[in-house]
Parts: C-alpha cells; structure tokens; sequence
C-alpha cells in the first residue's frame, strides 16, 4: 500500500502507474478535477490527508512548492505508523528539503528527497529520471517504486542531495536556453538561416540538449515545442521557479554565480510579459521582440 499526496499533472501520471503496477494507492488531493482524474486511474482516494497515510508504510509527495510540503508534513506526520518512509517528489528549496528530513527523523518517521525530470510525458511513460538523496538503506527501500515510475534513479548523496542535483540541472538548462536563443536571434539579424546555425552549432562547440532535443526555433528538431506554437513542455512558471530556488541556492552559498542569478531574473520579466503558460523555449521569441526597432 502506498500513501499519494498530490495528484496532480505529475502526481496523478505517477499513482496511476503504481496502481498499473499492482500497488494499492491512497490517495489525497484538494482539487476536483485531480481527485476526478486519479480515482478514474483506480487510485483508492482518502477524506483527508492524514486518512491517506495511515497506513501506508510509504508515502509519496508531489506537491507545488516547499509551503506546501511542510504543510502536508505538519499534517500527516502524527497520523503515520512509526518509520513510514516519506518519499519528498515535490521541487523544493534544498533547505526545505533538509527540514522536510529533519522533521520526518524527529517524528520518528524515514524521508527521502527524490524529485524528477521528464515533465508530464516522462511521468505518464514512467520514465522519470529521480535525483535521490537520503541514507542508502532508505532509498533501498525506496527502489521498486521509482523503478515503476521512472528509468533512472541516481542516489545523489545525503538528505537534500536530490533537491541540490535537480536545481543545479536545471540551473544550467535555463542559462543554455537562453544562450541558444540569444545565437539564433543574433544570426537571424546577421543574415544566417536557422539551419544553417543549427547545422553548425549541433556538430561544433556550441552543442547541447537545449540545441539539439529542444531546439527554440522551429524546423531543426521536429518534436520541439517550437513547431507548436510553443505549448509546453515545460512552461515558463516552471522554469521561473526552478531558477528561483536556483537563485536563492546561489546567495545562501555564496557562489559568484552571475548567469544563474541573471537567468532567474530573464524568466521571470517573461513571465510578467507574456510568457504565462507558454513553453520556456519560447524565450526566444521575447528576445527577437526585445530586438526590434
Ligand atoms: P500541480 O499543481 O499540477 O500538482 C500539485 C497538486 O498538489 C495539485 O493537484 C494540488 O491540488 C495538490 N495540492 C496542493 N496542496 C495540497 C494539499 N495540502 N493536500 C493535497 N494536495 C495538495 O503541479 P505538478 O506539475 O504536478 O508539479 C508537482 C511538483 O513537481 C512541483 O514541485 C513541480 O515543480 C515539480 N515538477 C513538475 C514538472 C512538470 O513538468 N509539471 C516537472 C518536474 C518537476
């Protein structure tokens, strides 16, 4: 039996792959339109929260930010059998995730960070990529459920590593994003056709994911958000977010990090000005805007 809190564009995917699997899932979520979704999926769905954990030896949270965790956590934590492993899904501030930890331990419960890559596709494919942090019998025992949810599942280190890898991915995939786009609108104002620079930029120096699987202009790479209008994918709110937690990692290290602080700050002026719910590679099209005149 499996705990699930959050159900969600990720969460409900997720659940509905373990109860695929064979799992018995309860559920909690606040939302109609989730708990619709997720008990069409056969996930059992609980009154409330603390219900969905009470006896679940594991129980997954896939929540929208740190708030909602340590909310949920408060909740929950007294309802739970002693040693319930608390499997943190959700992207979160690292610091939030080490309290997550600290207080589950407390509460004389487990916690593993386990956040993920691969959107909404990767989660209904059960093809995540988990970034897991948390003491290695835990993740241990973690292991048949990420296998069911996701293909790869990387032990990054002690509590709060999976939340570290996940920002700092994420962190280098905003700054490409930008870069790229910036390339293509500079060679479209020097002449360049957008094949021509891709064409160069893929096979030279300049190649990276945010270029050759993510391409923001379209053309190049036919499965790309760029060849539809920009739907997401991973839409700007998402990035936005994930560069704040970025940033703020940035300034409570203390590292001269000036492209990760500027890219947050890139993303969230396009989500004020136009970028709301489209993909994030549409950054491309407020630089060409930015550019005119
Ligand atoms: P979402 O908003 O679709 O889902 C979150 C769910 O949590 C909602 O259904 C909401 O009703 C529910 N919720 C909020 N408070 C609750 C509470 N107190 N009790 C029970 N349920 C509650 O968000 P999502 O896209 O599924 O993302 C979830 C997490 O995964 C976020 O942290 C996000 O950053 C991360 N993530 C998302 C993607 C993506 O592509 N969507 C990719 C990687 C990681």
């Amino acid at each position: 039996m499996v705990g699930f809190i959050g159900l969600g564009h990720m969460g409900g995917p997720m659940a509905a792959n373990l109860v695929k699997a064979g799992y018995t899932v309860i559920g909690f979520d606040v939302v109609p339109a989730a708990i619709e979704a997720a008990t069409a999926s056969g996930v059992q769905m609980a009154a409330s929260a603390s219900e969905a954990v009470k006896e679940a030896p594991i129980v997954i949270t896939m929540l929208p930010s740190g708030r909602h965790v340590h909310s949920v956590l408060d909740e929950v934590l007294g309802a739970a059998a002693p040693s319930t492993l608390f499997l943190e899904c959700s992207t979160i501030d690292v610091d939030d995730a080490k309290a997550a930890h600290a207080k589950a331990r407390a509460a004389g419960h487990r916690c593993v960070d386990a956040p993920v890559s691969g959107g909404v596709g990767g989660a209904t494919a059960g093809t995540l990529t988990f970034m897991v942090g948390g003491p290695a019998d835990d993740v241990a025992t973690a292991h048949p459920l990420l296998d069911v949810m996701g293909k790869r599942i990387v032990h990054c280190g002690d509590a709060g590593a999976g939340q570290a890898a996940k920002i700092c991915n994420n962190m280098i995939l905003g700054i490409t994003m930008i870069g790229i786009s910036e390339a293509f609108v500079l060679g479209e104002k020097l002449g360049l056709t957008n094949e021509a620079l891709f064409e160069v930029a893929a096979n030279a120096s300049g190649q990276c994911w945010a270029l050759t699987s993510y391409c923001p202009v379209p053309g190049p790479v036919p499965a790309s958000p760029a060849n539809n209008n920009y739907e997401p994918g991973f839409a700007v709110e998402l990035m936005s977010k994930d560069l704040g937690l970025a940033a703020s990692a940035l300034r409570n290290a203390g590292v001269a990090g000036d492209l990760g602080l500027h890219a947050s700050e890139i993303y969230e002026r396009y989500l004020e000005e136009g970028g709301k719910g489209r993909d994030f590679s549409a950054i491309v099209t407020d630089i060409r805007r930015r550019s005119e005149g």
